[in-house]
Protein backbone atom coordinates (compact mmCIF):
# COMPACT_ATOMS: atom_id res chain seq x y z
CA UNK A 1 0.00 0.00 0.00
CA UNK A 2 1.14 3.76 0.13
CA UNK A 3 4.33 4.70 1.14
CA UNK A 4 4.89 6.40 4.44
CA UNK A 5 5.95 10.00 2.10
CA UNK A 6 2.61 9.78 0.83
CA UNK A 7 0.46 11.81 3.07
CA UNK A 8 -2.44 11.04 3.27
CA UNK A 9 -5.85 11.89 5.09
CA UNK A 10 -6.53 10.18 7.74
CA UNK A 11 -9.99 7.72 6.58
CA UNK A 12 -12.41 6.01 8.51
CA UNK A 13 -12.68 2.48 8.59
CA UNK A 14 -15.93 2.37 6.59
CA UNK A 15 -13.79 4.77 3.88
CA UNK A 16 -11.02 2.48 3.90
CA UNK A 17 -13.48 -0.34 2.88
CA UNK A 18 -15.12 1.36 0.39
CA UNK A 19 -11.76 2.90 -1.27
CA UNK A 20 -10.59 -0.93 -0.91
CA UNK A 21 -13.68 -2.34 -2.63
CA UNK A 22 -13.63 0.16 -5.10
CA UNK A 23 -9.73 0.11 -5.96
CA UNK A 24 -10.35 -3.73 -6.69
CA UNK A 25 -13.57 -3.00 -8.98
CA UNK A 26 -11.30 -0.77 -10.85
CA UNK A 27 -8.67 -3.03 -11.34
CA UNK A 28 -10.97 -5.36 -12.98
CA UNK A 29 -12.34 -2.47 -15.26
CA UNK A 30 -8.92 -2.25 -16.21
CA UNK A 31 -7.75 -5.36 -16.74
CA UNK A 32 -10.67 -5.72 -19.17
CA UNK A 33 -9.52 -2.44 -21.30
CA UNK A 34 -5.90 -3.65 -21.61
CA UNK A 35 -6.87 -7.17 -22.18
CA UNK A 36 -6.91 -5.95 -26.23
CA UNK A 37 -3.65 -4.42 -26.28
CA UNK A 38 -1.23 -5.74 -23.56
CA UNK A 39 -3.16 -8.74 -22.55
CA UNK A 40 -0.29 -9.67 -20.17
CA UNK A 41 -1.04 -6.47 -18.44
CA UNK A 42 -4.37 -7.71 -17.69
CA UNK A 43 -3.05 -11.02 -15.53
CA UNK A 44 -0.90 -8.55 -13.33
CA UNK A 45 -3.97 -6.14 -12.63
CA UNK A 46 -6.45 -8.90 -12.41
CA UNK A 47 -4.55 -11.15 -9.81
CA UNK A 48 -3.95 -7.49 -8.27
CA UNK A 49 -8.20 -6.90 -7.68
CA UNK A 50 -8.58 -10.71 -6.93
CA UNK A 51 -5.78 -10.12 -4.01
CA UNK A 52 -7.77 -6.71 -2.93
CA UNK A 53 -10.98 -8.58 -2.73
CA UNK A 54 -9.81 -11.20 -0.32
CA UNK A 55 -8.10 -7.80 1.83
CA UNK A 56 -11.40 -6.50 1.75
CA UNK A 57 -13.19 -9.68 2.93
CA UNK A 58 -10.99 -9.71 6.31
CA UNK A 59 -11.18 -5.89 6.94
CA UNK A 60 -14.71 -6.58 6.85
CA UNK A 61 -13.98 -8.61 10.04
CA UNK A 62 -11.20 -6.86 11.30
CA UNK A 63 -9.24 -4.13 9.91
CA UNK A 64 -5.95 -5.26 11.40
CA UNK A 65 -6.33 -8.56 9.41
CA UNK A 66 -5.39 -7.22 6.62
CA UNK A 67 -2.13 -6.21 8.45
CA UNK A 68 1.06 -8.50 7.19
CA UNK A 69 1.84 -8.14 11.25
CA UNK A 70 -1.43 -7.63 13.18
CA UNK A 71 0.66 -7.34 16.40
CA UNK A 72 2.38 -4.33 14.95
CA UNK A 73 -0.62 -2.75 13.86
CA UNK A 74 -1.81 0.86 14.75
CA UNK A 75 -5.05 2.26 13.89
CA UNK A 76 -3.38 6.10 13.36
CA UNK A 77 -0.56 4.50 10.43
CA UNK A 78 -3.61 2.14 9.18
CA UNK A 79 -5.83 5.20 8.68
CA UNK A 80 -3.47 6.44 6.50
CA UNK A 81 -2.02 3.41 4.50
CA UNK A 82 1.26 3.03 5.93
CA UNK A 83 1.66 -0.86 6.76
CA UNK A 84 2.81 -4.08 4.99
CA UNK A 85 -0.27 -5.99 4.00
CA UNK A 86 -0.88 -9.36 3.78
CA UNK A 87 -0.41 -11.58 0.56
CA UNK A 88 -2.97 -14.53 -1.00
CA UNK A 89 -1.54 -17.30 1.53
CA UNK A 90 -1.89 -15.76 4.20
CA UNK A 91 -4.91 -14.30 3.41
CA UNK A 92 -6.59 -17.61 2.39
CA UNK A 93 -4.92 -18.42 5.97
CA UNK A 94 -6.61 -16.07 7.87
CA UNK A 95 -9.98 -16.37 6.02
CA UNK A 96 -9.61 -20.12 7.02
CA UNK A 97 -8.26 -19.77 10.55
CA UNK A 98 -9.75 -16.86 11.89
CA UNK A 99 -13.19 -15.44 9.54
CA UNK A 100 -13.99 -19.11 9.25
CA UNK A 101 -15.03 -18.64 5.91
CA UNK A 102 -12.44 -20.44 4.23
CA UNK A 103 -11.99 -20.32 0.64
CA UNK A 104 -12.39 -23.90 -1.00
CA UNK A 105 -9.70 -25.64 -2.62
CA UNK A 106 -10.55 -25.21 -6.50
CA UNK A 107 -10.80 -21.33 -5.75
CA UNK A 108 -7.45 -21.41 -3.71
CA UNK A 109 -5.76 -23.41 -6.80
CA UNK A 110 -7.04 -21.41 -8.71
CA UNK A 111 -6.07 -17.86 -7.24
CA UNK A 112 -2.27 -19.70 -7.09
CA UNK A 113 -1.79 -20.51 -10.73
CA UNK A 114 -2.97 -16.71 -11.25
CA UNK A 115 -0.67 -15.70 -9.03
CA UNK A 116 2.12 -17.56 -10.49
CA UNK A 117 1.06 -16.37 -14.10
CA UNK A 118 2.01 -12.81 -12.63
CA UNK A 119 4.70 -13.47 -10.74
CA UNK A 120 6.21 -14.86 -14.22
CA UNK A 121 4.73 -12.42 -15.89
CA UNK A 122 6.57 -9.60 -13.79
CA UNK A 123 9.62 -11.11 -12.87
CA UNK A 124 10.73 -12.63 -16.84
CA UNK A 125 10.15 -12.19 -20.24
CA UNK A 126 7.27 -14.79 -20.36
CA UNK A 127 6.49 -16.21 -24.38
CA UNK A 128 3.93 -18.87 -23.92
CA UNK A 129 2.02 -18.20 -26.84
CA UNK A 130 2.91 -18.07 -30.42
CA UNK A 131 0.75 -15.48 -31.85
CA UNK A 132 -0.91 -12.55 -30.41
CA UNK A 133 -4.69 -13.40 -30.98
CA UNK A 134 -3.98 -16.64 -28.97
CA UNK A 135 -2.57 -14.68 -26.55
CA UNK A 136 -5.52 -12.57 -26.01
CA UNK A 137 -7.94 -15.71 -25.65
CA UNK A 138 -5.77 -17.55 -23.56
CA UNK A 139 -5.48 -14.47 -21.20
CA UNK A 140 -9.09 -14.48 -21.43
CA UNK A 141 -9.69 -18.10 -20.52
CA UNK A 142 -7.59 -17.68 -17.76
CA UNK A 143 -9.66 -14.14 -16.59
CA UNK A 144 -12.79 -16.00 -16.77
CA UNK A 145 -11.97 -18.96 -14.56
CA UNK A 146 -10.14 -16.76 -11.80
CA UNK A 147 -13.51 -14.47 -12.54
CA UNK A 148 -16.18 -17.40 -12.07
CA UNK A 149 -14.72 -18.09 -8.26
CA UNK A 150 -14.30 -14.10 -7.34
CA UNK A 151 -18.16 -13.92 -8.44
CA UNK A 152 -19.47 -16.91 -6.59
CA UNK A 153 -17.61 -15.43 -3.52
CA UNK A 154 -18.79 -11.79 -4.56
CA UNK A 155 -22.35 -12.49 -4.75
CA UNK A 156 -23.15 -15.63 -2.51
CA UNK A 157 -20.64 -16.57 -0.05
CA UNK A 158 -19.80 -13.00 1.06
CA UNK A 159 -22.43 -11.18 -0.30
CA UNK A 160 -23.04 -10.00 3.35
CA UNK A 161 -19.78 -7.94 2.91
CA UNK A 162 -20.07 -6.45 -0.65
CA UNK A 163 -23.74 -6.02 -0.33
CA UNK A 164 -23.17 -2.31 -1.22
CA UNK A 165 -21.24 -2.96 -4.10
CA UNK A 166 -23.29 -5.82 -6.07
CA UNK A 167 -24.37 -3.65 -9.22
CA UNK A 168 -21.13 -2.44 -9.89
CA UNK A 169 -20.21 -6.76 -9.35
CA UNK A 170 -23.12 -7.59 -12.31
CA UNK A 171 -21.81 -4.64 -14.62
CA UNK A 172 -18.49 -6.66 -14.43
CA UNK A 173 -19.72 -9.92 -14.90
CA UNK A 174 -21.39 -8.77 -18.12
CA UNK A 175 -18.30 -7.63 -19.37
CA UNK A 176 -16.56 -10.64 -18.45
CA UNK A 177 -19.01 -12.55 -20.35
CA UNK A 178 -18.98 -10.17 -23.16
CA UNK A 179 -15.25 -11.48 -23.88
CA UNK A 180 -16.90 -15.32 -24.85
CA UNK A 181 -17.42 -13.70 -28.36
CA UNK A 182 -14.28 -13.23 -28.66
CA UNK A 183 -13.72 -16.32 -28.34
CA UNK A 184 -16.14 -17.39 -30.76
CA UNK A 185 -15.15 -15.34 -33.60
CA UNK A 186 -11.32 -16.83 -32.54
CA UNK A 187 -13.07 -20.18 -33.21
CA UNK A 188 -15.04 -19.40 -36.12
CA UNK A 189 -11.54 -18.20 -37.68
CA UNK A 190 -9.96 -21.39 -36.99
CA UNK A 191 -12.67 -23.30 -38.30
CA UNK A 192 -11.04 -24.64 -42.23
CA UNK A 193 -8.18 -25.15 -40.32
CA UNK A 194 -9.45 -27.70 -38.14
CA UNK A 195 -11.45 -29.17 -40.86
CA UNK A 196 -8.44 -29.67 -42.75
CA UNK A 197 -6.37 -31.43 -39.85
CA UNK A 198 -9.45 -33.35 -39.06
CA UNK A 199 -9.25 -34.40 -42.99
CA UNK A 200 -5.79 -35.59 -42.94
CA UNK A 201 -6.64 -38.13 -40.18
CA UNK A 202 -5.85 -35.14 -36.52
CA UNK A 203 -8.63 -35.67 -33.64
CA UNK A 204 -10.60 -32.57 -31.79
CA UNK A 205 -11.87 -32.22 -28.36
CA UNK A 206 -13.75 -30.17 -26.29
CA UNK A 207 -10.80 -27.47 -24.91
CA UNK A 208 -11.63 -27.55 -20.75
CA UNK A 209 -10.69 -24.05 -20.81
CA UNK A 210 -12.21 -21.68 -23.75
CA UNK A 211 -15.33 -24.78 -24.11
CA UNK A 212 -14.44 -25.02 -27.79
CA UNK A 213 -13.63 -28.01 -29.87
CA UNK A 214 -10.31 -27.12 -30.74
CA UNK A 215 -8.36 -28.98 -28.35
CA UNK A 216 -5.97 -30.77 -30.86
CA UNK A 217 -5.53 -34.75 -29.61
CA UNK A 218 -1.60 -35.51 -29.13
CA UNK A 219 -1.61 -38.28 -27.52
CA UNK A 220 -5.08 -40.52 -25.98
CA UNK A 221 -4.87 -42.72 -23.25
CA UNK A 222 -7.65 -44.96 -21.10
CA UNK A 223 -8.48 -41.77 -19.41
CA UNK A 224 -8.89 -39.41 -21.96
CA UNK A 225 -6.79 -37.13 -24.43
CA UNK A 226 -3.75 -34.79 -24.40
CA UNK A 227 -4.51 -32.24 -26.32
CA UNK A 228 -3.55 -28.40 -27.39
CA UNK A 229 -5.98 -25.68 -28.43
CA UNK A 230 -5.73 -23.90 -31.69
CA UNK A 231 -8.05 -21.29 -30.15
CA UNK A 232 -6.69 -20.44 -26.75
CA UNK A 233 -3.35 -22.74 -27.04
CA UNK A 234 -3.99 -24.09 -23.81
CA UNK A 235 -2.43 -27.37 -23.15
CA UNK A 236 -4.87 -30.18 -21.02
CA UNK A 237 -6.63 -33.65 -20.57
CA UNK A 238 -9.91 -34.00 -21.99
CA UNK A 239 -10.84 -36.41 -19.57
CA UNK A 240 -13.11 -38.94 -21.04
CA UNK A 241 -16.47 -39.08 -20.61
CA UNK A 242 -19.44 -40.80 -19.47
CA UNK A 243 -23.09 -41.60 -20.89
CA UNK A 244 -24.19 -43.48 -17.86
CA UNK A 245 -27.23 -42.18 -16.08
CA UNK A 246 -28.76 -42.89 -12.72
CA UNK A 247 -32.52 -42.25 -11.84
CA UNK A 248 -33.96 -39.11 -10.28
CA UNK A 249 -34.75 -40.79 -6.71
CA UNK A 250 -37.82 -38.32 -7.11
CA UNK A 251 -39.04 -38.36 -10.81
CA UNK A 252 -37.21 -41.62 -11.92
CA UNK A 253 -35.97 -39.60 -15.03
CA UNK A 254 -32.40 -40.48 -15.84
CA UNK A 255 -29.88 -37.94 -15.03
CA UNK A 256 -26.57 -37.65 -16.26
CA UNK A 257 -24.26 -37.17 -12.98
CA UNK A 258 -21.36 -36.59 -14.81
CA UNK A 259 -22.05 -33.28 -16.64
CA UNK A 260 -21.35 -30.82 -14.71
CA UNK A 261 -24.19 -28.58 -16.46
CA UNK A 262 -26.50 -30.41 -15.00
CA UNK A 263 -27.56 -28.65 -11.69
CA UNK A 264 -31.38 -29.81 -11.34
CA UNK A 265 -33.85 -32.51 -12.36
CA UNK A 266 -34.89 -31.23 -16.23
CA UNK A 267 -37.81 -33.41 -15.24
CA UNK A 268 -38.96 -32.89 -11.66
CA UNK A 269 -36.62 -29.67 -11.29
CA UNK A 270 -35.21 -31.17 -7.87
CA UNK A 271 -32.16 -29.52 -7.47
CA UNK A 272 -29.01 -31.23 -8.00
CA UNK A 273 -26.13 -30.39 -6.15
CA UNK A 274 -22.26 -32.38 -4.87
CA UNK A 275 -24.18 -34.24 -2.26
CA UNK A 276 -27.51 -35.54 -3.80
CA UNK A 277 -24.96 -36.80 -6.42
CA UNK A 278 -23.19 -38.55 -3.59
CA UNK A 279 -26.55 -39.66 -2.29
CA UNK A 280 -27.54 -41.28 -6.13
CA UNK A 281 -24.27 -42.65 -6.79
CA UNK A 282 -24.46 -44.42 -3.25
CA UNK A 283 -27.86 -46.06 -4.24
CA UNK A 284 -26.21 -47.61 -7.50
CA UNK A 285 -22.66 -47.97 -7.52
CA UNK A 286 -21.76 -50.48 -4.87
CA UNK A 287 -18.13 -51.84 -6.14
CA UNK A 288 -14.93 -50.91 -6.63
CA UNK A 289 -12.83 -51.83 -9.79
CA UNK A 290 -10.83 -54.96 -9.96
CA UNK A 291 -8.64 -54.44 -7.27
CA UNK A 292 -11.50 -53.93 -5.05
CA UNK A 293 -12.81 -56.59 -2.67
CA UNK A 294 -15.72 -57.28 -0.82
CA UNK A 295 -16.24 -55.89 2.18
CA UNK A 296 -13.68 -52.71 1.27
CA UNK A 297 -14.69 -49.14 1.03
CA UNK A 298 -15.90 -48.51 -2.37
CA UNK A 299 -16.07 -44.47 -2.77
CA UNK A 300 -12.93 -42.63 -2.69
CA UNK A 301 -11.86 -39.36 -1.58
CA UNK A 302 -10.70 -37.25 -4.35
CA UNK A 303 -7.29 -35.98 -3.76
CA UNK A 304 -8.24 -33.43 -6.61
CA UNK A 305 -11.00 -31.12 -5.39
CA UNK A 306 -10.85 -32.45 -1.88
CA UNK A 307 -14.19 -32.47 -1.14
CA UNK A 308 -14.62 -32.91 2.00
CA UNK A 309 -16.38 -36.79 2.06
CA UNK A 310 -15.79 -39.71 -0.54
CA UNK A 311 -17.10 -38.59 -3.60
CA UNK A 312 -15.30 -40.81 -5.86
CA UNK A 313 -17.26 -43.90 -7.63
CA UNK A 314 -16.25 -46.71 -10.19
CA UNK A 315 -18.09 -46.25 -13.20
CA UNK A 316 -17.68 -47.34 -16.71
CA UNK A 317 -14.07 -48.34 -16.06
CA UNK A 318 -12.80 -45.41 -14.68
CA UNK A 319 -12.71 -43.83 -11.28
CA UNK A 320 -14.97 -40.63 -11.36
CA UNK A 321 -15.42 -38.03 -8.84
CA UNK A 322 -19.15 -36.79 -9.06
CA UNK A 323 -17.40 -33.18 -7.22
CA UNK A 324 -15.10 -31.62 -9.47
CA UNK A 325 -15.57 -34.68 -12.45
CA UNK A 326 -12.21 -35.67 -12.85
CA UNK A 327 -12.09 -39.18 -13.97
CA UNK A 328 -8.84 -42.05 -14.56
CA UNK A 329 -6.99 -41.46 -11.26
CA UNK A 330 -6.50 -44.80 -9.00
CA UNK A 331 -7.96 -45.42 -6.03
CA UNK A 332 -6.04 -47.50 -2.97
CA UNK A 333 -6.22 -47.84 0.45
CA UNK A 334 -3.70 -45.35 1.58
CA UNK A 335 -0.46 -47.45 3.00
CA UNK A 336 0.39 -44.97 5.88
CA UNK A 337 -2.86 -43.41 7.06
CA UNK A 338 -5.34 -45.89 5.89
CA UNK A 339 -7.78 -43.57 4.13
CA UNK A 340 -9.26 -44.66 1.06
CA UNK A 341 -8.47 -41.96 -1.31
CA UNK A 342 -7.47 -41.51 -5.19
CA UNK A 343 -3.91 -40.44 -6.33
CA UNK A 344 -0.79 -40.81 -7.63
CA UNK A 345 0.24 -44.71 -6.32
CA UNK A 346 4.24 -43.59 -6.72
CA UNK A 347 3.37 -41.35 -4.46
CA UNK A 348 1.15 -42.28 -2.03
CA UNK A 349 3.36 -45.62 -2.01
CA UNK A 350 5.98 -44.02 -1.78
CA UNK A 351 5.36 -40.86 0.37
CA UNK A 352 2.17 -40.26 1.24
CA UNK A 353 -1.27 -39.51 0.24
CA UNK A 354 -3.02 -35.98 0.28
CA UNK A 355 -4.89 -37.04 3.72
CA UNK A 356 -1.37 -37.88 5.64
CA UNK A 357 1.02 -35.77 3.33
ZN1 LIG B 1 -9.10 -23.56 -25.61
ZN1 LIG C 1 -36.61 -35.72 -11.12
ZN1 LIG D 1 -12.84 -34.42 -7.15
ZN1 LIG E 1 -2.43 -41.50 3.67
Amino acid sequence: MARRYIQQKPQSRRELFDALVRNAIDFVESALETLDRRPKNAIVEFYTATELFLKARLMAEHWSLIIAKPETASLQAFSVGDFQSVYLDDSARRLKEIVGEPLDEMALTNFRSLAEHRNQIVHFAHTDYANASGERAGVVVELWASWHYLHVLLTQTWKASFEAYQDEIRHLHSRMINQAEFIRVRYHELEPQIAELTSQGSAFVRCNHCQTTAGKVEASHKWGSDYRCLVCEAVGLAVKRTDATIPCDVCGAPLRLFDKELVKCPTCDQAIDTDKRIALCQSVYKEGDDWWEEGAPHIAECHICMYHRPSVFYVDGLWSCVSCFDRGWQAVSCPHCGEFVTGDMDTIKHACCFKCG
